[in-house]
């Protein structure tokens, strides 16, 4: 996470504003259809995968005289071959060449692609595929409409829910971080990977309400008072209470600020309950520093009702975030009680707790608020734009036909 230093606001601000301005050129510059450019498979490092055209026709250009077509359910196998790439496909008697590039001829074309020698990879993409040698792997680079790849992500990221408008907020959300790090690779020859190091993408969404939210939330993005483009943070549970963005990654955001929510309380990841034995605990906060010496574990108890920074029992202070990730727990926002020799850690949600509750902002979908009052809900003083016209044009800002429905 980024902090902000005060005394560069301003030289940050502009450099945004740069990088919006990049954002908006690379999105015009494709003639109607914006498009990104993703690493697949980023953490499998591939030597060889299998491709299959699932729809559509392929022209496989490896820039070194013919181009070949491939139809529907024809395979095309890529291998790092040394420094280059070994292509074949079924008609051919395979070639050798330094890149290879499969652009798709009709418009509305689609792909398998797994790692060679592991069954269980096969993933479905659209658009076309660049692929080169890299460092002892395969560099697979998928050119997808951004429409797509946010349909793709929401349904990677967007957990169990079913309401459209709940996945139209997810929608907003994974398009407003995808402008804000579209660069985030820049010095690589893609805008994004397909891990959780950018966003979890595992190729073509089948399900049709989340692709009608991804298409009727189209170019919309979350933009702060100052028309940049807010982190838009996310967990799954937050317990009740979200927690301000500084107190967990000391970087402060205006719009990331504590909102109780009673949304969430039933969902699945309300609650959590770990228990350890009271020697357990003490050996624990003895390695911490802990030096008291009471026979009665009921020093031990720490009741928190709302969100708070540290665990106390006398003059010991330990902060729970160091002991959410020490222990592996669901969340830092737990009680601890001590019943005879157990040592009851009694959480609440799960997750970081900053910014939007997947699960309450599912429950509010269900109880019929649409993704703009769920987006206000969560993040505090936003709004709702257009990408382009509101950064780029920021005085000119049209009305948005799907604002206010
Ligand atoms: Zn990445
Ligand atoms: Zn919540």
């Amino acid at each position: 996470m980024r902090t902000m230093d005060q005394e560069n606001v301003g030289v940050l601000f502009m450099s945004r504003l740069k990088t919006l301005i990049i954002i908006y050129l690379t999105i015009c510059s494709t003639a109607g259809s914006a498009q990104v450019k993703i690493r697949l498979f980023s953490n499998l490092s591939p030597e060889s995968v299998v491709i299959s055209v699932t729809n559509g026709q392929y022209e496989v250009n490896a820039f070194a005289g013919d181009n070949l077509i491939v139809a529907k359910g024809e395979p095309v196998i890529i291998s790092r071959f040394n420094e280059k790439l070994a292509v074949k496909t079924r008609d051919s008697k395979g070639f050798v060449c330094d890149s290879v590039f499969l652009k798709g001829n009709t418009g509305n074309d689609s792909f398998s692609l797994r790692v060679n020698g592991n069954m269980h990879s096969r993933r479905y993409y659209s658009g076309d595929l660049k692929c080169y040698p890299d460092l002892g792997t395969l560099l697979l680079i998928n050119i997808c409409d951004i429409e797509k790849y946010i349909a793709g992500v929401v349904k990677a990221e967007g957990g169990n829910g079913k309401n459209k408008e709940y996945f139209k907020t997810q929608a907003v959300i994974v398009r407003t971080y995808l402008f804000k790090y579209f660069n985030k690779h820049l010095s690589d020859r893609y805008n994004v990977c397909d891990n959780t190091h950018c966003q979890v993408f595992k190729g073509s969404s089948f399900d049709t309400v989340i692709n009608r939210a991804a298409i009727e939330t189209k170019g919309l993005v979350i933009l702060d008072k100052d028309s940049t483009l807010i982190l838009s943070a996310f967990h799954s549970n937050c317990g009740g209470e979200t927690v301000s963005s500084g107190e967990v990654w000391l970087s402060s955001q205006p719009y990331l600020k504590k909102v109780v929510d009673p949304y969430c309380l039933s969902s699945r990841n309300a609650t959590w309950e770990r228990r350890l034995s009271v020697k357990e605990w003490n050996r624990y906060l003895i390695k911490s520093g802990y030096s008291g010496n009471s026979t009665d574990p009921s020093v031990f108890n720490f009741s928190q009702e709302s969100r708070l920074t540290d665990y106390s029992t006398g003059s010991f202070t330990k902060p729970l975030l160091t002991i959410r990730s020490e222990l592996n727990l669901m969340s830092a926002f737990f009680s601890v009680i001590s019943k005879g020799d157990s040592i009851i850690l009694r959480g609440k949600g799960y997750g970081h707790g900053v910014g939007l509750c997947q699960e309450g902002a599912m429950a509010m979908a269900e109880k019929g608020f649409s993704y703009q009052q769920i987006i206000a809900f969560y993040y505090t003083g936003v709004i709702i734009s257009d990408i382009k016209n509101a950064v780029v044009l920021p005085q000119n800002i049209p009305q948005n036909p799907t604002f206010g429905d």
